[in-house]
């Protein structure tokens, strides 16, 4: 057993463990290299019966565990969306992980309340942000576009789901682009809509959902007994980045009275800057918002930063208060376990306080920007090569193409190209990137927004790319 006594030299050790990590991580394979059971074997079957000491738990940290690790702080780290950290943001975790603390209500650690209340509405300035908007941390935007479904569902039958079920109700109908992230789905089968009754609107040639289309699936809806019920916008779809039009979608929302959720995940990071507040336009239609400082804000995971217009209609949603949980104060301060699934929650405001502060607005602003000018050269860098093809505009910081070789126009033989390229690729360990398909295109992407990566990481990634792709052909 680890005891008091040893307990700082374990953690000095930790330290240097985790600053030494940091330092050489570029030196590990990307994406670990690990078949699947590999490490499953590794491990013994039973707990020790007698405790196990820190150095002998460390060494298997090293030689078990370390091995079947993908380095999502790698700076070669291209693949998905990032999920990136800082030093600020660890320093933060770590407090939180020493308090403990549950941050459910307000008494049950008031600073972690009000430090929640505030970081919030820093972000909102931040972002810019409709003032009027309250906001509450999440885990994940799953889980906030989860939220936002039930309070739509329950603000739209006059609460009355929550008490007596889905019996009389009818169909509600969901409606996002074919481009939504599948956690709309997800949310749509758990809130108990059914996933037949989410309309995926058809997309224009830059996979943005179409207003007209959106329009005509509604009144077709209407006119056959179904209720319209929300409406999903994204802002920065995960294949492509591509941003819904939120003006005319905002205001088909107002015209049939629908919820209007926009989940900017990971896009709504580049709100921050000066040159992409347009993304903003048309957010006053919007009844609720998610985006995700654990992606591009340099927070580690988990904080997703949820905003709804009425406060009432998400906490007449969720709050639900058994005796053991009544306290004093509950009619002048923010509960949070009122706004949202879980009762216990971590004190995630902590580590993004540590990164507002760390950063301040400027050192924000001055990475956002510098990752949107890395994935800009690396564009133009594609976009000259005759073999290689951009398959879709660049918002921010994502680029997908793919390799397209002279002669080769078969559809299925180019995707079979690509896929090997991916998978070579990845095999190196010298970077890590992931794939999509657009309209049946086997889809390279490239994100460029790993807190710590650089133009010399992103040159020798495509350059790897290049000689990688021209040998398989
Ligand atoms: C990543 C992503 C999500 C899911 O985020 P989690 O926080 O992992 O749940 C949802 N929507 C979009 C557009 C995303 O890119």
């Amino acid at each position: 057993m680890i005891k008091g006594k040893d307990f700082r030299g374990h953690a000095h050790e930790l330290v240097d463990w985790i600053a030494d990590y940091l330092e050489n991580i570029e030196e590990y394979p990307v994406k670990s290299q690990v078949k699947p059971g590999d490490i499953y074997e590794k491990l013994p079957s039973r707990i020790p019966q007698e405790g196990d000491s820190f150095q002998r738990i460390m060494q298997d940290f090293n030689n078990i565990i370390m091995p079947g690790i993908t380095h999502w702080q790698s700076p070669n780290f291209f693949a998905y969306f990032p999920a990136n950290s800082s030093y600020a943001s660890l320093l933060g975790e770590m407090l939180t992980a020493t308090l403990g603390a549950q941050c459910m209500k307000w008494e049950t650690s008031p600073a972690a309340t009000e430090l929640e209340q505030k970081v919030m509405e820093w972000l909102r300035t931040l972002l810019g942000l409709p003032a009027k908007w309250h906001g509450v941390i999440q885990d994940t935007a799953s889980t906030s576009s989860l939220v936002a479904l039930l309070t739509a569902r329950e603000y739209h039958t006059d609460y009355s789901i929550n008490k007596r079920g889905f019996s009389k109700s009818g169909s509600f109908r969901i409606y996002c682009s074919g481009e939504a992230h599948s956690s709309i789905e997800k949310a749509v089968r758990i809130a108990g809509f059914g996933s037949e009754n989410l309309v995926k609107v058809e997309t224009d040639e830059e996979f943005r959902m179409e207003p007209g289309a959106l329009e005509a699936a509604i009144q077709e809806d209407m006119d056959s007994e179904r209720k319209p019920l929300c409406v999903v916008a994204t802002m920065g779809t995960t294949s492509t980045t591509s941003v819904d039009p939120l003006e005319s979608i905002g205001k088909i929302c107002k015209k049939y009275d629908l919820w209007l959720h926009v989940d900017a995940a990971y896009a709504g990071s580049a709100m921050i800057l000066q040159e992409y507040r347009w993304m903003t336009s048309g957010l006053n239609y919007a009844d609720s918002f998610v985006f995700n400082p654990h992606k591009w804000l340099f927070t580690n995971f988990d904080c997703s930063a949820y905003y709804v217009k009425d406060k009432e209609a998400l906490t007449k949603t969720f709050q639900l208060i058994p005796e053991y949980l009544k306290t004093k104060a509950d009619k002048q301060v923010n509960n949070y376990s009122d706004w949202g699934i879980q009762l216990g929650r971590r004190f995630r405001a902590l580590k993004l306080w540590f990164v507002l502060r760390s950063f301040g607005v400027r050192g924000l602003q001055d990475k956002v920007r510098f990752h949107i000018s890395i994935a800009k050269d690396l564009e133009e860098r594609i976009s000259a090569e005759p073999d290689f093809e951009v398959l879709a505009p660049r918002t921010v910081n994502l680029l997908c193409f793919r390799y397209h070789p002279n002669g080769v126009t078969d559809e299925v033989k180019l995707n079979d190209i690509n896929e090997r390229l991916l998978h070579q690729l990845n095999a190196t360990g010298r970077l890590y990137i992931t794939h999509t398909k657009l309209s049946g295109k086997y889809t390279l992407r490239i994100v460029t927004g790993q807190t710590n990566v650089e133009p010399h990481h992103v040159e020798r990634a495509w350059d790897l790319i290049m000689e990688t792709a021209r040998k398989l052909a």
